[in-house]
């Protein structure tokens, strides 16, 4: 057992906190929230520098790494800014489902372009009545022809009135029985008549990020947009989703650390009853009680992403990395910003919004309760539901 990141690791764990640290300013990290914005001349610098995609080969713009390289990235974004490194980190969401399953001629059109930072991506599954349960869905692709006309509408889409093209989950075949044997992955580019997306408007978090409804109506898309096989669709995004959320779990890990060495570095400072509120024994439990918080989730977000290097799926551990760094994120704000008092409460001093940030951590990509379904499911076997 070897728990030491390596030497190239380190190397790149210390480039992402330098350049986040260099580019992520607070001021416009302010104005980009206060605005809705997406902080597209970071992003714009990110993907120059190789931090986007850095997990795809190089065939396709990327550094041929690992799904842990990329969770080292993700954390020290988050942690320098919750709102910048959410948004630049989901630059590329979805990616992965066209390069696990995508035919080499997707992946040489889509791919490098998101590395280059010349597009964004988006995978749209969600649906207004189907969220936790993607087994059955109302968007159908119907084959006509030589193409797939699409009709439905998604909902709560991430990039979704920014994104070039989307990774969109449909039923090919309706009348497939149990109904998610009949579901593919299906490419729409931005454009494509009869495809709309309208931004949902003010939301807790998570605010530089788009978060869109998409509506199909009669889009006609060719029959190559298919991903991979067909009637594979519901299980392509299963087992993305075992990657992605490793990927979460770093988010929520890197605001979890962001909001803590705020917190630390405040109780070092702030004096009341003629002492640090550091020098406070509660101050000390609290602070205490974050860091070994924030270290078990380090600990199983890691050692997902590790595992899932080596080429093996294990929902159990990619769920309780998710669920746990989820949960951990949102207590650790929010100690935080009890240790702030009443200045944690204004926006300027950064950790309500890291709060409000990290919320979602705990709903997207599975809710914690879907993620403890996974975990239990694979305890006692099938779980109700
Ligand atoms: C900001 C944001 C960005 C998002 N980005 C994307 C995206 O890019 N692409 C995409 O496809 N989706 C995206 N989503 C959607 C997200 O994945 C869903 O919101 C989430 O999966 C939950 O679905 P729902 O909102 O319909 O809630 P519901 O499924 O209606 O759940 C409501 C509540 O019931 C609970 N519940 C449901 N089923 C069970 C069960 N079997 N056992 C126990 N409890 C259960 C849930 O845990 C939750 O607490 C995003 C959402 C938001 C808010």
């Amino acid at each position: 057992m070897d728990f030491e990141l390596t030497d190239e690791q380190r190397d790149i764990q210390r480039a992402a906190r330098e350049f986040a640290q260099g580019e992520f300013d607070r001021e416009l990290a302010l104005e980009l929230e206060r605005n809705h914005a997406f902080p597209k001349s970071i992003w714009k610098k990110a993907c120059e520098l190789g931090f986007i995609g850095l997990h795809f080969p190089e065939a396709y713009g990327g550094q041929g790494l690992g799904i842990l390289e990329n969770a080292l990235v993700v954390e020290e974004f988050c942690r320098q800014d919750s709102g910048i490194g959410v948004a630049l980190t989901l630059a590329d969401f979805s990616s992965e489902v066209i390069l696990r399953f995508g035919t080499e001629a997707q992946k040489r059109k889509y791919l490098p372009p998101i590395t280059r930072g010349e597009a964004i991506s988006a995978g749209a599954y969600t649906e207004p009545d189907h969220g936790s349960d993607i087994t059955r869905l109302s968007t159908t692709a119907i084959r006509k022809g030589e193409e797939f006309v699409i009709n439905g509408t998604k909902t709560f889409i991430t990039n979704g009135t920014l994104a070039d093209h989307f990774v969109v989950l449909c039923h090919t075949n309706p009348e497939a029985d149990p109904p998610y044997r009949g579901m593919c992955t299906i490419l729409v580019e931005k454009g494509t008549p009869g495809f709309q997306a309208t931004e949902l408007g003010d939301k807790m978090g998570i605010r530089m990020t788009s978060t869109a409804e998409l509506s199909f109506s009669d889009v006609h898309v060719p029959l190559e947009n298919l991903i991979g096989e067909e009637n594979r669709g519901f299980y392509q995004v299963l087992e993305f989703f075992d990657e992605s959320r490793i990927e979460i779990a770093a988010q929520a890990l890197g605001i979890a650390q962001g909001a803590f060495d705020r917190a630390l570095a405040y109780a070092k400072e702030r004096r009341q009853f003629g002492q640090r509120i550091a020098d406070f024994q509660v101050t000390q439990h609290k602070l205490a009680d974050m860091y070994t918080k924030i270290e078990t989730a380090r600990l199983l977000t890691y050692k997902a992403a590790w595992n899932f290097d080596r080429g093996r799926i294990d929902p159990r551990l990619t769920a309780m990395a998710k669920m746990y760094a989820g949960r951990m994120s949102v207590e650790v704000a929010d100690e935080a910003i009890q240790i702030f008092g009443g200045y944690g409460y204004i926006t300027e001093y950064e950790v309500e919004r890291f709060y409000r940030d990290t919320k979602i951590m705990e709903i997207y990509e599975g809710t914690r309760e879907i993620q403890k379904n996974t975990i239990a499911s694979s305890l006692i076997g099938k779980t109700k539901g």
